[in-house]
């Protein structure tokens, strides 16, 4: 099953970056792996995914070991500040870059390990309650915070979208996103680099592509319900 959903999704992929004019190579297909045993990750790596998401720590700590064939790690998830200890040697990208106290704490560790550690900076675009990341209205005063920090690289935005199926909603949602990167790069076009931006999951990454998604999150698309 996981290679037909790997070949569906890119389908998926492909046409819908030809739909937006856009070439698919430029979509990175992070497959999602969070509940899922190593044998099946194993078998998406062994498939051709370079890329796999994880949401939290501990998880990406009990995997680490088993997974042959050097992936890219990224932390997608919500990430404690005490946590970054555990997990700096091992990921690629921190899509979950919210406070500045944590990207204090990450530029630290990543000061002690002789990295620079690449990060996004998650943006809550529709301003919903239960969920973490920036505001749009205090990201360019974090961006002037974190441009400081010389153990980070800022290297784009993520989102997570609300859980609808209105097309219209998803679509503002993630045009929105687009259109503060193209703000940031603007203002802080020699400290941060507006290159990607992650934003799309299993129900929604055709439309996050068609409004400019680099990197699309698909977990139950490829790996099955949790
Ligand atoms: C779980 C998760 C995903 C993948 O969700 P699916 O709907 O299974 O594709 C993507 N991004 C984040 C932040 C997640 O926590």
């Amino acid at each position: 099953m996981i290679r037909e959903n790997i070949e569906t999704v890119r389908e998926n992929i492909r046409k819908a970056a030809e739909r937006a004019g856009r070439n698919p190579e430029d979509v990175l297909l992070i497959g999602v792996t969070k509940t899922k045993p190593v044998e099946m990750m194993q078998e998406a790596i062994d498939e051709g995914i370079t890329d796999i998401g994880e949401n939290r720590v501990q998880e990406i700590m009990e995997k680490y070991e088993h997974i042959k064939g050097d992936p890219k790690w990224h932390l997608i998830g919500h990430l404690q500040t005490n946590k970054v200890k555990y997990i700096i040697d091992k990921v690629d990208l921190i899509h979950s870059v919210e406070s500045i106290s944590l990207a204090e704490e990450i530029n630290k560790r990543a000061e002690k390990i002789g990295k620079v550690q690449k990060v996004l900076l998650e943006v809550n675009v529709s301003g919903e309650e239960s969920k973490f990341g920036i505001s749009p209205e205090n990201i360019m005063e974090f961006c002037e915070k974190i441009a400081e920090f010389k153990n980070i690289r800022v290297s784009g935005l993520m989102t997570v979208a609300p859980f609808t199926e209105d097309e219209g909603i998803l679509r503002k949602v993630f045009s929105d996103l687009r259109k503060i990167s193209l703000d940031i790069s603007t203002k802080f076009y020699d400290t941060i680099y507006m290159e990607e931006l992650s934003m799309g999951m299993t129900n929604d990454y055709e439309i996050a592509i068609e409004e400019g998604a680099t990197m699309v999150r698909v977990g139950t698309g490829i790996f099955g319900n949790r």
